[in-house]
């Protein structure tokens, strides 16, 4: 077990009980909040999101190590955004078999043939990590996924350090109380935003939030929004469904949605194949696409966030490729690594679905898809296997090296759920932003962090998913 909060009171289950009932309140009171299941798109009651008792320890090296690798990992993306040929190869075996991807990659090439129409790149994205525990003592940390496209919770997690300290404090651990680290995410991400609104240049011109149906999670959302009123940004929610019925494009490819001009549009939906409910919503993503609107992210960003393009950066000499005269900035990247593996037809692939099959339990089997619950493990992995093994089809995943962290006890409080000590393992997210005009980097940086964690019985699944809930790290 790692170092992190005393057992005489993670024990003491009268404190437990009290500490629960205060770190509730100090929730809703610094509004980590969601709303209910039963009415996600109502405001008239909520409740705090799921979080932890306690912040978890996290080794100190570790998370400097994930915070200064976060603006590499930046200019990765947008630099493998840049390049079509790559991308072009990086997914042919993929779009081959699967037709989300498939349908993405097709807006792709048809934004290429028509020319770019906006010059400004903004980029939000969060790089995810987990420590792994290895026989010999040392816990690398190691990247489980970098997200491109509606990479969530900067918002609500902007507020999670005062719940944590003041939970700390009442437990009479004022020490690790000041431990915890300010963290603000959801102004740095509005920041972002900000200075592509700015650059686009046209003040009655509003800041787009393409969002979801279900609207659980608007909080999140809203914490960036008022960021960006604080600035004197407007900004409009709405629904592919919106944008296909009022929206439109002028002569110069001007987005217009409502009768509103359109500056930047920050997806906040469109990441997996549910959220497209009919051909009207691919007709609203193409539309945004073509438009001169600043996308978040544009479609070949999108398309760096899938699996596929995360496994062929794996490989040999291609971040290289990315970092000609930088091999300290290729070492920083490749650091974070765990071994990511083929399945196209071939050889190669052979040898990833063998190993696979003879120690899965080492494994995760990964589809491309996004939102937490999609991935597979041990034995389910030989049964998926087998059936596609000798097909196409299974050119459709990836494998990745299963990371094991160090679990460590915790409560993780959440509605209806009963008070009870779990064994807990965390992935640390790191907020990146950027943004481009034309060949010039305008900003380029590290915008906070998130932790979140779940309970150690649970191999997948993010806070959306029901899985984890939001932490803070305790520096060790
Ligand atoms: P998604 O895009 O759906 O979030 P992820 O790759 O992040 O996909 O996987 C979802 C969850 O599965 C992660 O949050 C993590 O809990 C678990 N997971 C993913 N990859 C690994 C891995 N290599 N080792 C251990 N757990 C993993
Ligand atoms: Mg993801
Ligand atoms: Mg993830």
């Amino acid at each position: 077990m790692a170092q992190g909060i005393p057992g005489e009171v993670l024990m003491n289950d009268e404190l437990i009980k009290d500490l629960a009932d205060v770190a509730k309140d100090a929730a809703l009171l610094q509004g980590v909040l969601m709303r209910l299941h039963e009415t996600p798109n109502s405001s008239e009651c909520v409740t705090y999101a799921p979080f932890t008792l306690f912040p978890s320890p996290v080794p100190k090296a570790a998370f400097l190590q994930a915070l200064a690798a976060q603006t590499h990992y930046n200019t990765l993306v947008d630099k493998i955004s840049q390049d079509p040929d790559f991308l072009r190869e990086a997914l042919a075996s993929t779009i081959a078999v699967d037709d989300f991807t498939a349908k993405l990659f097709r807006i792709h090439e048809q934004i290429l043939k028509e020319g770019r129409s906006q010059s400004i790149v903004l980029g939000l994205n969060r790089s995810d990590y987990m420590l792994d525990q290895r026989e010999d003592g040392a816990s690398p940390l190691k990247q489980i996924e970098i997200n491109t496209i509606a990479a969530s919770f900067g918002g609500l997690s902007s507020h999670m350090p005062d719940v944590h300290r003041h939970v700390l404090k009442l437990a009479g651990l004022l020490e690790e109380s000041q431990r915890i680290l300010d963290n603000n995410p959801a102004s740095g991400l509005a920041a972002a935003v900000a200075k592509a609104w700015e650059l686009y240049g046209s003040k009655r011109a509003v800041v787009m939030f393409l969002v979801e149906d279900n609207q659980r999670n608007i909080i999140d959302q809203r914490c960036i929004e008022q960021e960006l009123w604080k600035r004197n940004i407007p900004t409009i929610r709405r629904r592919f469904d919106d944008v296909y019925k009022t929206g439109s494009l002028d002569q110069d490819k001007t987005l217009f949605v409502d009768g509103r001009e359109v500056a930047v549009v920050y997806f906040r939906n469109g990441y997996m194949p549910q959220n497209y409910v009919s051909e009207q919503s691919w007709d609203a993503r193409l539309l945004m696409e073509r438009s001169r609107a600043v996308k978040c992210p544009d479609i070949s960003t999108h398309l760096v966030g899938t699996k596929k393009v995360q496994q062929v950066l794996a490989r040999s000499g291609v971040v290289e490729r990315f970092f000609p005269d930088q091999p300290e900035v290729v070492k920083q990247i490749r650091a974070t690594f765990a071994g990511l593996y083929t399945l196209d037809i071939g050889p190669e692939g052979d040898k990833t679905v063998e190993m696979a099959l003879s120690t899965p339990d080492r494994f995760v089997l990964k589809p491309q898809r996004e939102g937490g619950g999609n991935n597979i493990y041990g034995s389910e992995i030989c049964q998926v296997l087998e059936g596609v093994k000798n097909s196409t089809e299974r050119m459709a995943y990836i494998l990745m090296d299963k990371i094991n962290p160090t679990p460590v006890q915790n409560y993780l409080l959440r509605r209806d759920a009963p008070l009870r000590i779990s064994c807990c393992v965390s992935e640390l997210g790191v907020f990146g932003v950027y943004v481009r005009k034309g060949t010039e980097m305008v900003m380029n940086e590290c915008a906070g962090h998130l932790l979140r964690t779940k309970s150690s019985e649970h191999s997948d699944g993010g806070v959306a998913a029901g899985v984890a809930v939001l932490d803070n790290p305790l520096l060790v």
